[in-house]
């Protein structure tokens, strides 16, 4: 069975091809989505998804998000001792999703379809199949994000002839791809975008503003007071998500300890002063869309629909500022959370060869430019350090495109080959992708030649190979000479200590996540309400020590109820009813 994942930076899906179309699988609380959050509890085990959430408000220190931001980087961090990479943390939300499938199909599932961000790089990519197979699944296809959303759309709609964009703002990354629908075949013409801005930016930018009116400043009080700067952002986090509802609302800051008070401060915050101080991130979505619409040779009237995905599309200036880039109001007829997710089970499905999507036909680009380090003759001399693009951006994939380079010097015997993405002039604005030599050029004058051909596959995978044209002697490159890259051995033991890692049973995910949630109320209550609810939770302690479903499930019931209650950091979650963008917004 091939699943397909929505591996996202605050929320991670899963779903799969049924006979007729795609459907999303529950985790163990019941809820399609899982929040991308992975911790180490008190006795090393691993947490999930909101059990998880829950727990880094106490304990941001064993607990880690947004990770995604982080893939293709060597960044690690530190929990409970032992240090993390992007990809493993990663897989454990791939593992929970994993078994999560599983249990629903009543089958092992080792096979998967995995999204990824269209603006994602070539080592962006490699991690997210690294983290897949640490969880196990061999990943069948690494899918762009904002293609899989045309997918779920283009079988929604059934065969109507149409150019959509796609305008995907997720928790940490923004893509917006122009796609022809017809006939059964999604053609994405164009895909641009940036990596690095998201709701998450919106929920820090707001949490800083908040924190201003209070003296403070954002940057030292995550380095002096990180439990506070952690409830913080979840308080603004919601917050964020009541001015999507309403025109202004209000957040308490918590103490230096992360805690809430009855005499914790409030600040009001409107909907327009939000828009105010997010307007500059607003707009960094604006190129992105130009080159798009450029690149695909259309003009905005071109485009019959705009679609939205992604959960930070639901805040209202997004709407409007999506009606002001493209002359339209956007659509978004299928759930912005779970439209990646649905598109990845078509693919998925594609691959399993379901007969329902016999004539679906899905093509998809290189969204960045890809070359190599050249030498210019400026004048006498040679300069070094200029990009020559080989594989343009928005070229259709897969593609393997050749050009010719020669030797600069006479007797030159070997030529070093610099791999880079990007769009600019010269190299050292563009990200270097790794490099190799080829050896055994035939002595000689200069203009010795080597071809070097460039392959972009399917997943948005990069190979390089050189041939001297003299000879016919090849060298190549899949661009894995990254300081990061893991050898066999590496990885081997990568997966080893995945394997060693304690994760709590999938049947234990709703105490843990009811018992987490628990102890963060407690922290915030009167005292009053404190000693009852520390009753109940020595009780469902006491319940969980026996092991015993039929005693644990009566004492979680009896604090789930005190909890919906008195915790009103869960009231506010946004629901999606459907329809056009700007009916969501003004509900
Ligand atoms: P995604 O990565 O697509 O799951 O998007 C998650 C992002 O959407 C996070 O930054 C959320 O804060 C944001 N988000 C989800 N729901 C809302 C909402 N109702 N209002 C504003 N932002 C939201």
């Amino acid at each position: 069975m091939i699943v397909g994942i929505d591996l996202g930076t605050t929320n991670s899906l899963v779903a799969v091809m049924t006979d007729e179309k795609p459907e999303l699988i529950a985790n163990s609380l019941g809820d399609t989505l899982t929040r991308s959050v992975v911790g180490f509890d008190e006795s090393g085990q691993v947490l999930v998804g909101r059990a998880a959430q829950e727990f880094q408000v106490l304990h941001p220190e064993r607990c880690a998000s947004q990770f995604k931001r982080y893939m293709g980087t060597d960044w690690a961090c530190e929990l409970a001792g032992k240090k993390y990479s992007a990809v493993e943390l990663s897989a454990c939300v791939l593992k929970s999703l994993k078994a999560d499938a599983e249990a629903f199909l009543k089958q092992p599932v080792e096979r998967a379809v995995i999204t990824v961000p269209a603006y994602f790089n070539d080592r962006q990519r490699k991690d997210t199949i690294r983290a897949g197979e640490l969880a196990g699944l061999k990943v069948e296809r690494i899918l762009n994000e904002p293609t899989a959303a045309a997918i779920a759309y283009g079988l929604h709609e059934g065969g109507s002839e149409k150019t959509i964009a796609v305008f995907d703002l997720g928790g940490g990354t923004f893509d917006v791809s122009i796609v022809e629908l017809f006939e059964g075949a999604i053609e994405v013409r164009a895909s641009s975008g940036e990596c690095f801005l998201g709701g998450e930016d919106f929920t820090r930018a707001l949490a800083s503003r908040v924190l201003e009116t209070r003296g403070a400043q954002f940057e030292h009080a995550e380095q002096k007071t990180p439990l506070l700067v952690s409830r913080l952002l979840q308080q603004c986090e919601r917050l964020k998500r009541q001015l999507t509802r309403e025109d202004s609302g209000a957040v308490r800051v918590p103490n230096e300890q992360g805690e809430l008070t009855d005499d914790s401060p409030s600040v009001t915050v409107t909907r327009e002063q939000f828009k105010a101080w997010t307007q500059h991130i607003l707009a960094r979505t604006s190129p992105p869309v130009q080159r798009g619409l450029g690149d695909a040779r259309l003009k905005r009237s071109d485009i019959d629909e705009v679609i939205l995905v992604g959960g930070a599309t639901r805040m209202p200036m997004v709407v409007d500022y999506v009606q002001e880039l493209f002359g339209q109001q956007a659509r978004c007829r299928i759930n912005p959370d779970e439209v990646v997710a649905l598109g990845a089970a078509v693919q998925a499905g594609l691959f399993a060869r379901n007969k329902s999507l016999d004539d679906v036909v899905v093509t998809d680009v290189c969204p960045f430019t890809l070359g190599v380090e050249i030498s210019k003759q400026l004048g006498q001399d040679y300069r070094s350090g200029y990009f020559m693009p080989i594989i343009n951006r928005n070229t259709t994939i897969p593609v393997s495109r050749v050009e010719r380079l020669s030797t600069l010097a006479p007797n030159q015997s070997e030529v070093k080959i610099r791999v880079f993405q990007g769009e600019a002039r010269r190299i050292e604005d563009n990200l270097q992708l790794g490099e190799f030599t080829v050896r055994g050029i035939p002595a000689g004058p200069a203009g010795q030649e080597v071809d070097l051909r460039f392959t972009y596959d399917l997943n948005g995978v990069l190979e390089a190979e050189a041939t001297i044209v003299k000879t016919g002697k090849k060298a190549s490159l899949v661009i894995t000479t990254h300081a990061r890259h893991l050898s066999d051995s590496d990885l081997k033991a990568a997966v080893a200590n995945m394997a060693s890692l304690k994760i709590h049973p999938r049947d234990e995910a709703v105490n843990q996540f009811v018992l987490r949630r628990a102890e963060r109320l407690y922290k915030e209550l009167p005292l009053d309400l404190r000693d009852r609810l520390d009753g109940l939770l020595s009780g469902f302690e006491g319940a969980l020590a026996s092991q015993d479903q039929t005693v644990i499930a009566p004492h979680r019931e009896e604090l789930e109820m005190f909890l919906s209650a008195f915790d009103r950091d869960h009231a506010d979650d946004a629901r999606w009813d459907g329809g056009d963008a700007s009916d969501e917004a003004d509900e």
